[in-house]
């Protein structure tokens, strides 16, 4: 090696150090970790979560409060107490610059840019501090939710943000109406913070994850098992190449099918990989009828495909963050409740605070 390049080597490698330190030090002086109260349940859910202004929402093919509309499910179900929920903190410029270069964030002051990202061209038309309110400030809070999520999973064995799973995005580019890489920062501050350095990402939303496997291409402490629709978008060819297991589940694919592809691919996801946590992207889009999943998947077996992913962690003792990601059909919010009770009724989940009664 010439003088000229082994000292290039060294500025390169001086420079990541650098990169690593700095995402260190804003991982360590994060709010976004705090103390949950035991009396809390560890389901995590913000009013703020909900997009809802002027009908603009009614633009985008898909119901945008779903998130509220979970919520409110199982509290009349008496599934859940309202005061049980934990309300996570908005995700601030310096945590989101662990992952976005500050070039990215900047590029969402701009309206048109937004527009395009969540796919509702109206919104490029609005002034930008409206969709900084009205549609980043929602997804910030979610953002907060996935990364506190990880926290709680490590201390009581499981935690579900109602929200999150922004799948489409990787650290320096959004799409699919993901602005922001909420599992790839997830995964950034359970790596510092958690002391953990072997995660799975279970991602069974409709379509490919391309976001975060973009962002962990060479990373090998991130597993990624990722069950997808590859006849629709992304179509990121490139992004399959990360993919550790892939599995692909054509147009059409009923849900005996899909359940016997996934118990397939859990055992061998089990045989292969021994995370520390694991990272479920749990879609509603492979529901019949989904116009964009294009599988036919039966509310049922979103609760079976749910358990079973419970169970997997749990009889490895592995801690679970589970998102709800994709899936904004009318009727998703209350699939996506059903299967959450049906999850505690099988003592997978403890949805009491210990306090006592909901
Ligand atoms: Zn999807």
């Amino acid at each position: 090696m010439s003088t000229a390049s082994s000292s290039s080597a060294a500025a390169t490698a001086a420079t990541t150090t650098e990169a690593e330190t700095l995402r260190r030090n804003r991982i360590m002086s994060s709010k976004l970790y705090f103390d949950v109260p035991l009396s809390k349940v560890p389901l995590i859910y913000s009013p703020s979560y909900d997009i809802a202004f002027l009908g603009i929402e009614k633009l985008h093919p898909f119901d945008s409060s779903k998130w509220g509309r979970i919520c409110r499910f199982l509290i009349v179900d008496g599934a859940l107490g309202k005061s049980h929920i934990v309300e996570p903190l908005e995700a601030t410029k310096d945590d989101l610059l662990v992952v976005h270069p500050e070039t990215y964030l900047n590029s969402l002051k701009s309206s048109l840019t937004v527009s395009i990202i969540v796919e509702v061209p109206p919104v490029a038309l609005l002034p930008n501090c409206l969709v900084q309110q009205k549609v980043l400030h929602p997804f910030r809070k979610q953002v907060g939710g996935s990364i506190l999520a990880a926290k709680l999973a490590k201390e009581r064995g499981w935690a579900i943000n109602v929200g999150g799973g922004f799948h489409h995005c990787s650290g320096d580019k959004g799409g699919g109406f993901c602005v922001y890489a909420d599992i790839s920062l997830c995964i950034h501050y359970a790596f510092i913070r958690l002391n953990i350095s072997r995660v799975m990402i279970i991602d069974l939303d409709a379509h490919q994850g391309n976001g975060h496997e973009k962002d962990f291409s060479n990373d090998s402490r991130v597993y990624i098992l990722d069950m997808y629709n590859p006849d629709i978008y992304p179509f990121d060819y490139e992004a399959r190449r990360y993919i550790n297991q892939k599995v692909e589940v054509v147009s059409g694919t009923a849900t005996n099918e899909y359940l016997t592809k996934l118990d397939e691919a859990l055992k061998v996801a089990g045989h292969v990989f021994d995370p520390e946590l694991v990272v479920y992207n749990a879609g509603t889009d492979v529901l019949d009828g989904d116009p964009l999943g294009r599988l036919k998947i039966s509310p049922d077996g979103i609760t079976s495909r749910d358990e079973k992913v419970f169970r997997f962690a749990r009889e490895r003792n592995i801690p679970l963050v589970m998102l709800t990601s994709g899936g904004y059909m009318k009727s998703s919010a209350r699939v996506i409740a059903d299967s959450i009770v049906n999850l505690s009724q099988k003592g997978l989940i403890d949805m009491v605070g210990s306090s006592g009664k909901n």
